[in-house]
């Protein structure tokens, strides 16, 4: 167990700082306090920070680049500097570092060198997008990025079909078509819903609820822009369990004794959409 205390006085800190996703009025007071404070910002890239400290009137600052290719060497050099005594902060292109966004390395090196993280709320698509969606938020699956390979991509979506809770997705705008062709043509629900939010706290920020069979009628031309996708979770009640299989899948997860039993019933209830007690009573009826 590792605990640490993040607060202002701890001596070694790294402060992960979310950034406005479009609209730079988004930023908090405190992000500029602590922006304004540090001696060296770490980010993704450098041009973009530039331009977000120079409208901030942040300046003189040593700016580092951390990004996806170099994100392990430098991340090193991030952390001598915090062990030397320096303030710093890492902030990505937009919203929360680590949000499909670079960071993750760092706070890991961070975690291991004995230095606390604090992060710094802001802004975040993804949040954005399902409060807007008008979707069920009680409970929802934050998916990230689909692979932009085909068959990949198609593969994912296929083992997200039968999911039950909202999905959330990130998407590129120049991928935007054929993922969602392909998310209709996977879910085969037409009547499911799914909302688009688009240019999130921008000028042109606007959400297309609709469901999927108004996939094919979207106007891809005016589909600009960032975007997030919000999808209802499978709704019917009617999902084949192949008992075989699952059968099966608990005998095999069974000879690993290093598994325990509440932990393949956890897993597999997720899987096959089955309680866990179900699950449970499956196992030790196999076991006995
Ligand atoms: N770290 C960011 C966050 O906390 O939301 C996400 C960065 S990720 C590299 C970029 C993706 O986030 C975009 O492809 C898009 O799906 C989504 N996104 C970012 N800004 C957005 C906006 N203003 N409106 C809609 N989606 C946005």
């Amino acid at each position: 167990m590792i605990k640490r205390n993040s607060s202002y006085n701890s001596k070694y800190l790294l402060y992960l700082v979310a950034t406005p996703i479009g609209n730079l009025d988004d930023i908090t007071f405190r992000s500029l306090k602590i922006l304004n404070d540090a001696d060296i910002i770490a980010c993704e890239d450098t041009r973009n920070s530039a331009k977000l400290l120079n409208y901030f009137n942040i300046k003189n600052k040593k700016l580092v680049s951390i990004h996806e290719h170099n994100e392990s060497s430098n991340s090193l050099q991030i952390i001598e500097q915090i062990k030397l005594g320096k303030k710093v902060c890492y902030i990505s292109d937009a919203g929360y570092p680590i949000i499909s966004d670079p960071g993750f390395i760092l706070a890991k090196l961070c975690l291991e060198n004995d230095i606390a993280i604090s992060v710094i709320p802001g802004a975040n698509a993804l949040l954005n997008g399902l409060i807007g969606s008008n979707l069920p938020s009680d409970h929802f699956y934050f998916y990230g990025f689909l692979n932009s390979n085909k068959v990949k991509r198609k593969k994912q979506l296929e083992s997200l079909k039968d999911f039950k809770e909202t999905m959330i997705f990130y998407e590129a705008p120049h991928r935007i078509k054929d993922t969602l062709q392909d998310i209709k043509t996977v879910f085969k629900d037409d009547e499911r819903k799914i909302t688009i939010a688009r240019e999130l706290t921008k000028i042109h920020e606007e959400y297309i609820y609709m469901q999927l069979k108004d996939i094919d009628n979207l106007d891809y031309t005016t589909l600009k822009g960032e975007m997030v996708i919000i999808i209802e979770g499978n709704k019917n009640n009617d999902i084949k369990i192949n008992h075989d299989e699952l059968i099966n899948e608990i005998k095999s997860l069974l000879k690993d004794e290093k598994l325990k039993n509440n932990e393949i019933a956890k897993s597999l209830s997720i899987k096959y959409h089955i309680s866990k007690n179900e699950i449970y009573d499956l196992i030790l009826s196999i076991k006995s």
